[in-house]
């Protein structure tokens, strides 16, 4: 199988089988993101006889392992979505005639990524498999967003999500704890909700803003114009959040940037992760959560 690089998937598709369609992210412009800088370009597409090889090495490897099955396939690179729904539709096609038992397709996109294709398109994209996508919206409050240089704003949060909805394709939020700065992150979990509330993400897992040396935002904070929140505001946030969020979803916070990992459904279990996030806040000294976040090497 080709890969390049480190890569990342969501903590949900451990069973889904990995194919390489992209490498590194087209935006590339995020002040805080420092995860595909192991690569020595920014983005590259997969050729289609690449794709097709690792096709036919996990057709051969499933006729060895009579019993496996593959369900599910999640594209890697940063946003794959951004590629033309003509190619995506092929590499869907490729993907069923090596994997007759694959039936959804996900990756991650970006928000503009979705706007790049009209509602047919979207609606096509779902009959071949696309579904469950997850999108690194990181928070829905726009001097955030705007500062952070996402490259989109609340507002087109909610218009390309509900696009996505009428196409029937179902999506994943991630939100990042911390990406307002000090001082800011009430605000910026209420705006999330309230963005949130507009639409039907079925998951939205938190991370917690993670800071390295050789991020643009690092730059930033050395020059006095941004400061760090501490870890208790962080946790502050998450409840702020919790509490603001009234649809049906899917909330966990359980990758590394988390010292601690929390994960329920809300809102039937509202009242007991905000019990815990109470008692995080409490009993939890901001030296560990620095000192945790200071020896994460990576995320
Ligand atoms: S956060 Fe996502 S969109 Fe932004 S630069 Fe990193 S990979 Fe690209």
């Amino acid at each position: 199988m080709h890969y390049t690089g480190t890569i990342w998937r969501p903590p949900y598709e451990s069973n889904s089988l990995l194919l390489e369609v992209t490498a590194g992210c087209t935006h590339h412009k995020c002040k805080f993101c420092t995860l595909y800088e192991d690569l020595p370009f920014l983005f590259k597409m997969s050729p289609m006889e690449t794709i097709q090889q690792d096709l036919e090495e996990v057709k051969q490897q499933l006729q060895l392992w009579h019993n496996s099955t593959i369900t599910r396939t999640f594209l890697t690179g940063a946003n794959p979505f951004v590629l033309k729904a003509s190619k995506l539709i092929k590499i869907a096609k490729l993907i069923k005639q090596h994997i007759a038992t694959n039936k959804t397709i996900g990756c991650f996109a970006r928000i503009t990524d979705i706007a790049l294709k009209t509602d047919e398109e979207l609606l096509q994209l779902r009959l071949v498999g696309y579904d469950g996508i997850t999108i690194g919206i990181e928070t829905g409050y726009d001097e955030a967003l705007t500062f952070m240089n996402k490259g989109y704003v609340s507002k087109d949060i909610v218009t390309q999500c509900k696009r996505l909805e009428k196409a029937n394709i179902s999506y994943h939020f991630f939100y990042l704890a911390g990406i307002a700065g000090e001082g800011k992150g009430e605000k910026n979990a209420k705006a999330t909700a309230q963005i949130c509330n507009q639409l039907s993400p079925k998951t939205i897992i938190a991370n917690m803003l993670t800071i390295y040396n050789n991020s643009e935002l690092y730059a930033e904070i050395q020059k006095g114009i941004w400061k760090e929140q501490t870890e208790i505001e962080k946790y502050n946030e998450l409840k702020t959040l919790v509490e603001n969020i009234d649809i049906d979803v899917y909330f966990a916070a359980l990758g590394a940037s988390n010292a601690i990992p929390i994960q329920s459904v809300l809102p039937k279990e509202k009242q007991k992760v905000l019990t815990l996030l109470e008692q995080i806040i409490k009993n939890v000294s901001e030296k560990e959560l620095k000192e945790y976040r200071k020896n994460l090497k990576h995320l």
